[in-house]
């Protein structure tokens, strides 16, 4: 399985998975954070951008992902201030720029992005900014891995590891994986070679029944991971479990924010209680997203669903394997 969503769009425009035998089986993971975001979270997304004086700041990738009656797209339309920003850094500019408003940061994404998302709530203590807030959607990758492990339908027999977030978690996150169940994984970069050669040595350890956790993007990924940036995501939040789109509750997969920054929690401040949320009719990205189907198994696949009119998120994600179906298989 390639966790990494950017691994499956580099595995597509690459032709690699033309290149494999049949015996060989590449599944996508659940590495496309906006995919896993559920959507009782997408569903507070847009109660957040409904409250009086506030302006919503998300990254581009969540605007069109359907939540249960609605898009950040069509809350814009309707008046609502939502704005797209490159970095947390921007959505903090956006409240020293605006006091009179309150900015509420869709903070979306893995290890990768939470450092990011951190030293922006610490400088805005630092600077005592009052107006910036965040709602946390956090996930982390690894207890992903380990409910994907022991599921009972699913079979995986190797990971080929994110290569962005290993940069934050190095490689030593994942060492009790081949120690406890017997599955190894190579973090891999994101050339076709990174990728070959990351299958490669996967093969190589199943043949010989050696399961290990290789780091093949040395170049990026030191054993530690990075701590500086670990240490801003542990001093601003903390893990909780969390829901996973189409997969249920992660025990220890989320990350909230801390009491210390209780001030930067969105949820302290906004009533953002939701109606029951409803996912999109006969949408499998549960499913696609543990490996179970293949985009194309999906009977909405390229008929209701593509990414001009997404039905799930997986088709809108830029790193959704809906999507990279869509663009390079069909
Ligand atoms: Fe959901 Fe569309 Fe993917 Fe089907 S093709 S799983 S409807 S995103």
């Amino acid at each position: 399985m390639e966790v990494c969503g950017t691994h499956t769009m580099s595995i597509f425009k690459h032709g690699i998975r033309s290149l494999l035998p049949e015996s060989l089986k590449l599944l996508s993971g659940p590495g496309c954070p906006v995919c896993v975001t559920p959507q009782s979270d997408l569903d507070r997304f847009i109660v957040a951008a409904r409250q009086k004086d506030v302006v919503v700041a998300s990254f581009g990738d969540l605007f069109r992902v359907p939540a249960s009656h609605s898009t950040l797209m069509k809350e814009r339309r309707q008046g609502h201030d939502i704005r797209v920003v490159y970095s947390p850094m921007d959505a903090l500019d956006l409240a020293k720029n605006n006091p009179d408003r309150s900015i509420i940061f869709l903070a979306v994404g893995f290890e990768t992005t939470a450092p990011a998302v951190a030293a922006t709530v610490l400088m805005a203590e630092s600077e005592n900014i009052q107006n910036f807030f965040i709602l946390s959607a956090h996930r982390r990758v690894v207890p992903a891995l380990e409910l994907l492990i022991t599921h009972p339908n699913t079979t995986i027999d190797g990971f080929i590891l994110p290569g962005h977030v290993s940069t934050i978690i190095g490689e030593i996150a994942y060492t009790h994986i081949p120690e406890k169940w017997g599955i190894g994984g190579v973090i891999a970069g994101f050339e076709a070679v990174d990728i070959l050669y990351a299958i490669h040595q996967l093969i190589i350890n199943i043949r010989k029944k050696t399961p290990c956790i290789e780091n093949a993007y040395q170049r990026a990924v030191h054993p530690e991971g990075n701590r500086k940036a670990r240490e801003f995501i542990s001093r601003v939040f903390s893990i909780t479990d969390a829901q996973w789109r189409g997969i249920g509750m992660i025990p220890n997969s989320g990350l909230m924010v801390n009491s210390k920054y209780a001030a930067f929690d969105a949820t302290n401040h906004f009533d953002l209680n939701t109606e029951k949320s409803a996912s999109p009719k006969g949408c499998q990205c549960g499913e696609v997203l543990m490996g179970l189907i293949s985009p194309i198994q999906c009977q909405l696949f390229d008929k209701a669903c593509t990414p001009g009119y997404p039905v799930g998120p997986c088709m809108v994600s830029s790193e959704g394997t809906c999507a990279a179906y869509y663009r390079y298989h069909r």
